[in-house]
């Protein structure tokens, strides 16, 4: 199994150390023809404008539009951003995700908080099903989904912070920042 981190800007180290822990070859991608190979590929989260901007310096937005029509992808927190159709303001997008989300719905950086949510798609080999523990840093939220877009989880107030369209997976916090290896195991099964 390929899976490629997107490698401009942002924590696409911690993806890559929870990727090889459970077999995937990682490959940074930095370049379009990184992208050549790969199964899946995980966006990480950092600042959505610098990525965004990045990318369109590396030559990467169509090549990334034209892998999320068949591959599994992944964006975590800017990440999330970046896949979204709207961000509600003017920035690069990806525009692969029928979302509209919202950047910094919870405050500033000093408003970051952790939770734990209850994730129904990642019972796979958990019959009791434990809660995920999940980090929002300074995290979107996906404020309104489009009809081919599953809610995978949602805070204690019914908000979005995790969906599936197809292939296309998004989550406003953090998996590769925690010790629960199950949202990676998640999307390598989207990526097979
Ligand atoms: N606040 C950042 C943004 O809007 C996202 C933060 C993160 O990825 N942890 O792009």
């Amino acid at each position: 199994m390929k899976i490629g981190v997107l490698a401009l800007q942002g924590d696409f180290a911690e993806h890559q150390v929870m990727l090889e822990s459970l077999g995937a070859e990682v490959t940074q991608v930095r370049l379009p023809s990184h992208l050549d190979g790969l199964n899946g590929l995980i966006i990480p989260g950092g600042e959505s404008t610098t990525i965004g901007k990045l990318a369109i310096s590396y030559g990467l937005i169509d090549p990334l539009r034209q892998f999320a029509k068949d591959h599994a992808i992944w964006g975590t927190c800017a990440g999330a951003i970046l896949l979204a159709k709207d961000a509600r303001r003017s920035q690069p997008l990806l525009e692969v995700m029928d979302i509209v989300i919202e950047r910094n719905a919870f405050g500033r950086q000093v408003d970051s908080f952790e939770v734990d949510l209850d994730v129904p798609c990642l019972s796979m080999d958990d019959k009791q099903n434990r809660p995920f523990h999940a980090v929002f840093i300074r995290a979107p939220l996906i404020e309104s989904i489009g009809k081919n877009v599953e809610a995978l989880a949602t805070l204690g107030d019914g908000r979005i912070v995790a969906a599936r369209q197809g292939k296309i997976l998004t989550t406003s916090f953090h998996p590769e920042l925690t010790h629960d290896d199950r949202f990676h195991r998640y999307f390598m099964e989207l990526a097979k």
